[in-house]
Formats: C-alpha cells, sequence, structure tokens
C-alpha cells in the first residue's frame, strides 16, 4: 500500500501546505501511512477551481440525462475497484472487510440513484391569466461543500456527492482527519467518468483548520455536514455568516420500544445489526432498549447470546460476512466508550455483557449490555458512539415514548409489536426523523433520513434530498396582448 497520499485540487494530486498527517490502523495501532494535511490555501484554490467550473457551465448546462450517466458511472467505478477500496478502507477505519463491501456497495447505490434521478427535477408552470407565462426552476447552488465524518467515509461523501452531482453543482469534500485514505477513490471516479478538473475536489485537512476554512469561505454556496453536534453548530454559525444554506446531519441516542407482544426471537437481529454493526459507530445505532418489564430478562438472555457470539478482532481477517466485529476507529474513541461504561456502572447500571477493552494491540472494546440503566443517567442520554447498548424498562405506552423522546435528539426510533395500532400510533408520537416498526434500518437509499432536534436539520437520501442541492427560480414573462 502506498505510503503517502495527496489531496485532489483542480484535478491534480497535491501535497498540504499544512504539512502531512498520520494516519493509524485501529486494528493493529501500528502507522498505516502519511496523508497531506490542507491549509486555507489549499481549500481556496478547491473553491475557486470548483466556481471556475460551476460558471463555465459545463455541467450545469448538460441536459440532465448526461449528468445522470456520469453519476451513474461513478457507482459502477466503485463496484469495479470495490476489493482494493474495501482493503485500505478497513485498514483505516476497523471495520471488518465484509462490512467495507456492504459500505462501498451502499455507495454505490446512491450514485445509481441519484444518477437516476437528474432528470426528474423537473419545474412547474404557474397560471397568471392570458397576459403571462409564467414557470419555475431549479438550478444548482454552485459549489457545494461536504465536511465528512470517519464512521462510514466512503458511504457519507456518495451520499452528498451524488445528488449535488446530479442536479450540477460542483464539489469540494473535506475528508475525516481519521480515514481520509479511501476517499481517493472518488477522484479516481470523477476522471474516469470524465467529469472535468475542478468538478471534484478532494483533501483532508483538521477540522479547525481546513474544516473551519471550507465552511466560512465566501465562494461557497451550500454545506453539508455529517458530524457531532459541537462541529454542526460551528458550522451554521459559518453558514449563516455568508447567508448559505447547508443540511445538519448529526448524532442521535435513538431508542427501539420492544412491546411485550413483540417477536423477540427476530429482534435478535435487530440487536447485531443495530448495535454492533460498525462496532456501534452508527449515528442512527440502536443504542437504547427500552423493554416492557415483562419481558425484560427473556430479551436481555438473548442479546446477552448475540453479544457474546461475536468475535473481536482485526477487520482484514473477516472477508466474509459472519458473528464478528471490527475495532473502532481509534484508541482516543474506544478510550471514551470504555469510561462511559465505568462511569454508567458507578451510577448503578449493570454490565451484563462484555464492557471491558480487550487485551491486545488495536482499539478494541467488548460489544457491551448495559443494565439496570435509567433515563437520568449519562449513558442514557449521550452518544457513545461504540458498541454500547443501554437497556431501560418501561410499564405503559406512554411511559416509553416519555423515555424515548427523553433525549435532545431525534434521529430515528423503532418500536417492536405485533399491535398495528400500537405500532402506529408510536410511530405518530415518537419525535425522530425516521421510524422502524419491527425492524432496525428498515428502509434504503429512497427513504428520507435526517434528524428532529438536535439531531440536526435538512433530510438526506430520498427525492428530498434533491432539494438541498437546487434553488428555485421562478421565471414570469409578459405576453404581448
Ligand atoms: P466531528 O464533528 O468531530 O467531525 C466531522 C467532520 O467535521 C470531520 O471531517 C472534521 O474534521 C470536521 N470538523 C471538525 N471541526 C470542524 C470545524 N470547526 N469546522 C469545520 N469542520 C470541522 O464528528 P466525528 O467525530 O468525525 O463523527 C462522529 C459524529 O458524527 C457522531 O456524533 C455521529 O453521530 C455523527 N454522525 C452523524 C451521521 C448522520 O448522518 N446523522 C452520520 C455519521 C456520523
Amino acid at each position: 500500500m502506498k505510503t503517502y497520499w495527496q489531496n485532489y485540487i483542480d484535478g491534480t494530486w497535491v501535497d498540504g501546505g499544512a504539512g502531512r498527517i498520520d494516519v493509524i490502523n485501529p486494528g493493529t495501532g501500528e502507522k498505516l501511512a502519511e496523508h497531506a494535511l490542507a491549509d486555507a490555501a489549499d481549500v481556496d484554490r478547491a473553491v475557486k477551481a470548483a466556481q471556475r467550473v460551476h460558471q463555465s457551465g459545463v455541467l450545469s448546462d448538460l441536459r440532465p440525462v448526461e449528468r445522470g450517466r456520469m453519476v451513474q458511472a461513478m457507482g459502477r467505478y466503485l463496484l469495479d475497484h470495490i476489493d482494493e477500496i474495501a482493503q485500505v478502507l478497513t485498514l483505516e477505519q476497523g471495520k471488518p472487510l465484509w462490512e467495507s463491501h456492504v459500505e462501498i456497495t451502499g455507495a454505490a447505490r446512491y450514485f445509481e440513484y441519484y444518477g437516476n434521478q437528474a432528470e426528474t427535477v423537473e419545474g412547474r408552470s404557474i397560471p397568471l391569466g392570458k397576459d403571462y407565462f409564467d414557470f419555475t426552476t431549479y438550478e444548482p447552488f454552485g459549489v457545494s461543500a461536504q465536511i465528512i465524518p470517519w464512521n462510514y467515509p466512503i458511504e457519507m461523501t456518495a451520499r452528498s456527492l451524488s445528488a449535488a452531482l446530479a442536479t450540477g453543482n460542483t464539489c469540494v469534500i473535506k475528508t475525516p482527519e481519521l480515514t481520509p485514505l479511501s476517499n481517493a477513490w472518488f477522484a479516481h471516479a470523477a476522471e474516469a467518468v470524465g467529469l472535468p478538473d475542478g468538478a471534484v475536489n478532494i483533501l483532508c485537512g483538521l477540522g479547525q483548520e481546513a474544516g473551519a476554512a471550507l465552511s466560512s469561505h465566501p465562494q461557497v454556496n451550500q454545506i453539508v455536514f455529517t458530524g457531532s453536534v459541537a462541529t454542526g453548530v460551528a458550522i451554521a454559525t459559518a453558514a449563516a455568516q455568508n447567508v448559505v444554506p447547508c443540511v445538519l446531519e448529526l448524532g442521535g441516542k435513538s431508542a427501539a420500544i420492544v412491546h411485550d407482544d413483540a417477536d423477540l426471537e427476530a429482534f435478535e437481529t435487530d440487536v447485531r445489526w443495530g448495535i454492533f454493526f460498525n462496532a456501534g459507530q452508527v449515528c442512527s445505532a440502536m443504542s437504547r432498549v427500552i423493554v416492557h418489564e415483562s419481558v425484560h430478562d427473556e430479551l436481555v438472555e438473548r442479546m446477552v447470546s448475540v453479544a457474546k457470539s461475536l468475535t473481536v478482532g482485526p477487520g482484514v481477517d473477516h472477508p466474509e460476512f459472519g458473528p464478528n466485529m471490527g475495532a473502532m476507529v481509534s484508541e482516543v474513541q474506544r478510550d471514551r466508550a470504555a469510561r462511559m461504561i465505568t462511569e454508567a456502572v458507578a451510577e448503578g447500571a449493570h454490565v451484563a455483557a462484555g464492557g471491558r477493552k480487550m487485551n491486545q494491540p488495536g482499539a478494541f472494546l467488548e460489544p457491551t449490555i448495559l443494565t439496570n440503566v435509567t433515563a437520568d443517567m449519562a449513558v442514557a442520554n449521550d452518544e457513545v458512539f461504540g458498541p454500547v447498548l443501554s437497556v431501560l424498562t418501561f410499564s405503559t405506552d406512554a411511559q416509553a415514548i416519555e423515555i424515548a423522546n427523553g433525549t435532545p435528539y431525534g434521529l430515528v426510533g423503532g418500536v417492536f409489536t405485533s399491535d398495528l395500532n400500537r405500532a402506529t400510533t408510536a410511530a405518530r408520537q415518537l419525535r425522530a426523523g425516521q421510524v422502524f416498526v419491527n425492524e432496525w434500518y428498515a428502509g434504503g437509499v429512497e427513504t428520507p433520513f435526517g434528524g428532529y432536534g438536535k439531531s440536526g436539520y435538512g433530510r438526506e437520501k430520498g427525492r428530498e434530498a434533491l432539494w438541498n442541492y437546487v434553488q428555485t427560480k421562478n421565471v414570469a414573462i409578459k405576453l404581448k396582448g
């Protein structure tokens, strides 16, 4: 594997004005490679390149089907190179190789979906009587700045890049410091499908430096941010100063409500995917289970057996889907999660499974189930962003909803029951952007995703997301009588 990776600005691979950053393999704790670090001047060149391409009209003037075909081809490029991308993604991020394949396949799906949508962004004609002809069009904002987190670096970039390009924007992507390497394939894909130099720029830099420079750049026309609440507030503030719109996809503390009439055996699969996929580093992770007291013991027994069935080790050792979990992204993140477990225990939580750092090099944490958690504990309110599930109990439906809605977040929520009325009532009452009934993560690229409350605003995925990347223009024509 290459030991030094550069940024991609205006169609050229370049060093960074801020030097280099070490990329660590969290599966071993050892250095993997170095990546160029962009400074504010690099960001400025990338934004200016993107602006030049936008203003030239080379993308926005195309017939949408032509743009759509290029976007779709980018997805196919990712699939054609899935093995090499997956290897790098696993080495830099820690997830098992098979999970990297899932992520890259998901990323390709965004390009397929939004490539298809490119020619569906239609305006309308508004009747103003016989003397006028009026119509609306949707135009791209121009330069879309996209700031990416480390948990799904490929999928998160794909999510915004595909929709932005499909609607005719040009892009500057700020990759995460911890996992910048795999994003290089978006540059290769852009070149392979014939996008002009400067249409897609990809650079790694520190959040405080390159990230802040990008989000406050006066020539950026729209911002998409996925990451933590604190950074989201900083970015929204910067966007407000320049009066540009932004989409914020922030964290979550999402809850599954499990009723006494739920299929408890089927719920084991929800636990497997909901909290242990990507070692729980998923914004929409099922980090709380609120279970009816009458089925608490049986459900805990089932969840503990899921946690204990998983082997934990370096992601490169797991090319095939199976009962395994990889490293967390870094020892810092792992130690933070372990500290939150210790604090929860001090507050009265009980470790029913896992709970400890693994005694081996790398950022490993045991799959963990905490019981005796109450709604006032920090672990029931703060995002752990690790393989740590908190179990709370309820006795009435109203109480379950109150606990589920009791955090400042509102990304997703779930209800597990065989009673349709109960499910639809809960779906209405849960304050979350997505509600899953009887399957955690039900939905797909087609279904809108985004938060209530501190989980952010705007929607990614689905047709809703297209409107993040376009602005409405109304054209009113006075006709000669
Ligand atoms: P983070 O906010 O620390 O970093 C995210 C990105 O923002 C990184 O690229 C970082 O360099 C950049 N950044 C940091 N400070 C900045 C600043 N002042 N200005 C501009 N950019 C800056 O988040 P993280 O730790 O990388 O990711 C974990 C968080 O992301 C979790 O809270 C998780 O829930 C959230 N997340 C949300 C979604 C979603 O779709 N809702 C998806 C993935 C992750």
